[in-house]
């Protein structure tokens, strides 16, 4: 079975190692170069994208989860996980960086302050029936999908909530608390297909 990684520096790690487990991937915790050096795919969880950002470059896995990203390594992004995905932040703390590899420009904490989180029930045409029950946590929104990334879901206003680029997918929810396994099956689909 392939060998999954989940950037466990700070977030919801176990919520996605329990996704992984249960899709048979080999999981694996990753806070150094080493452990990231062996890994097939990793999952960036959500939490707060600053904090890993710090923690990231604190642990010297900043360069080499850039390199990896840039190399082809597939990675699956969640909530703050996408935003470190993103070539572009729109409202960044000062200096925050991100891994980059995304075609988009996100915005952090894009739905109000009054009501942070909600779940809805969202199509995702490339995955099919049902809908995917999607939890948004203080969550970013996708503002720009640049020419190199391709939209896979929107809420009912249209704004976009979902893209993938290649081997990278990215979500402003977390179908990991919902239960919801689509999501890590693509990103072990392109782990396959690496
Ligand atoms: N608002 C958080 C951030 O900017 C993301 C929230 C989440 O991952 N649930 O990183």
């Amino acid at each position: 079975s392939p060998r999954i990684g989940v950037l466990a520096l700070q977030g919801d790690v176990r919520e996605h190692a329990v996704a992984l487990a249960a899709l048979g991937a080999d999981v694996a915790r990753v806070r150094r170069p080493d452990d990231l050096a062996a890994v097939q795919g990793l999952v960036i969880p959500g939490g707060e994208s600053s904090v890993i950002d710090k923690l990231a470059r604190a642990f010297e896995l900043h360069d080499p989860l850039r390199e990896a990203i840039a190399g082809g390594l597939p990675v699956y992004g969640t909530c703050a996980g996408l935003i470190l995905l993103a070539e572009r932040i729109v409202d960044g703390i000062a200096g925050q960086q991100t891994f980059g590899g995304l075609d988009v420009t996100v915005r952090r904490n894009a739905f109000g302050s009054q009501v942070d989180s909600f779940e809805t029930d969202l199509e995702v045409p490339s995955l099919g029936a049902p809908p995917v029950h999607a939890a948004f946590i203080r969550a970013p929104l996708i503002e720009q999908v640049g020419a190199r990334a391709e939209p896979l879901a929107h809420l009912s206003d249209g704004r976009v909530v979902a893209v993938r680029q290649g081997p990278l997918l990215g979500t402003s929810f977390h179908p990991e608390v919902t239960g919801e396994l689509r999501f890590h099956r693509l990103l072990l689909d392109a782990v396959a297909a690496a």
